[in-house]
């Protein structure tokens, strides 16, 4: 059978029989339990032992994720952190992993007070140019990390080349596709060997729950993940696994929309003589040829002056000031006291993360509306 569109995998997976699950209930079920039970000994008749190793309902989310990333496998942990630290969890000390400076806050802190602990050394560097990269490469490296588009300043890095560098050096390429989600993106299509997903974001949608993917095509580093997914414990539970599920159902419609909504508002912020610079793939004119089918919803701007940035934090009303990114409620963060605190001072100010930064992740409220709510936040006065 040929692979379905991704707008029927979000909600079928790969259909490859008639649905055969008991009572035939459309919606799958909740398997909230704990541990299944046996009847002969040394046999597992179910396929299920005990749920932090496997569980019905993780397994169906595992099932429809890899299908959108045309993974044959995906490995759902509790978290995008708990995924990305199980990654780690890959390397031994000395070995080295060139990551994009442009990354998200919460991995710089993983590195910073873990991954040095265990050894590891970690360069970062502006992966968008690939020279960096091959000038970064030690004989230790062993893998290459970017977020593209990257956190927060939306830097597009070329995936394939990338991967082309990553093979010539025998070491991995991982990508976290969270922001362009695999509805816009698939890098494992284009060399990746591990996709990282926070599943918090687009994945499930609705800013409710909290839940992260690893998906891949080499099936000894999906074996050792697994292994390190039950021997270390932070599996999905499953109720979120049911709410990613449930979410990833309606994961195409909002893509588009969320996509048109961000496009008029980065349009109208170009326009705003108090936004001094926009970042938004969608107005840039030379991406990577053939690496995403959209650019998304993600989009950061610097203001004019410290004070136009504090106005519209403090201002907004439709919009919430809150981290987090990729649901239908339209958020805005600032980054240096939020996602990007842990980067050290002179690493943001370098990469353009500072007072007058802001990121948006647009929702799908009328694109109108949340228009008018940044105006009158721009307008409106900043009481001191
Ligand atoms: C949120 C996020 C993470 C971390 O995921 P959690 O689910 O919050 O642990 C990792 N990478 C990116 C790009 C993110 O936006």
């Amino acid at each position: 059978m040929t692979e379905q569109a991704i707008e029927t995998r979000c909600i079928h997976g790969n259909v490859t029989e008639k649905n055969q699950n008991e009572n035939r209930a459309v919606s799958f079920p909740i398997y909230q339990t704990a541990t299944f039970s046996h009847i002969t000994p040394g046999h597992n008749e179910s396929g299920f032992d005990y749920t932090r190793e496997s569980n019905p309902t993780r397994s169906r989310t595992e099932e429809i994720v890899a299908s959108l990333e045309s993974a044959d496998q995906a490995i759902a942990f509790s978290s995008g952190m708990a995924a990305i630290s199980a990654c780690m969890e890959l390397f031994s000390p000395q070995d080295n992993i060139i990551c994009s400076q442009d990354l998200y806050g919460g991995v710089v802190r993983l590195h910073n007070i873990i991954s040095r602990k265990n050894g590891l050394d970690i360069s970062y560097v502006d992966t968008s140019n690939i020279e960096n990269i091959e000038k970064a490469v030690t004989p230790r490296t062993r893998a290459i990390y970017i977020e593209t588009p990257g956190n927060p300043m939306m830097c597009v890095t070329d995936i394939r080349l990338c991967s082309r560098i990553a093979k010539r050096f025998g070491a991995l390429l991982i990508v976290d596709n969270t922001f362009l989600s695999p509805y816009f993106q698939n890098p494992l299509k284009l060399g990746a060997d591990i996709v990282i997903h926070s599943g918090s974001k687009f994945l499930s949608g609705h800013n409710d729950t909290i839940a992260g993917f690893v998906c891949t095509n080499n099936k000894e580093i999906g074996e050792k993940l697994r292994l390190i997914s039950k021997t270390t414990g932070a599996a999905l539970s499953p109720f979120d696994s049911w709410l990613v599920m449930r979410g990833i159902k309606t994961l195409s419609v909002r893509m588009e929309r969320q996509q048109e909504n961000a496009r008029k508002i980065a349009e109208w912020l170009l326009s705003q003589k108090e936004i001094a610079t926009v970042y938004y793939p969608g107005l840039d004119s030379k991406l990577p040829e053939g690496q995403m089918s959209g650019t998304g919803s993600m989009i950061s701007f610097e203001t004019e002056s410290e004070a136009a940035a504090l106005a519209i934090l403090k201002n907004v009303k439709l919009i919430t000031f809150a981290e987090s990114l990729g649901g239908t409620e339209t958020l805005i963060t600032y980054p240096m006291v939020q996602t990007h605190a842990d980067v050290p001072e002179e690493v943001r100010e370098r990469i353009g993360i500072n007072a007058r930064l802001l990121r948006l992740s647009v929702g799908l409220e009328n694109a109108d509306d949340i228009i008018s709510d940044l105006k009158a936040a721009l307008r409106g006065k900043l009481s001191t």
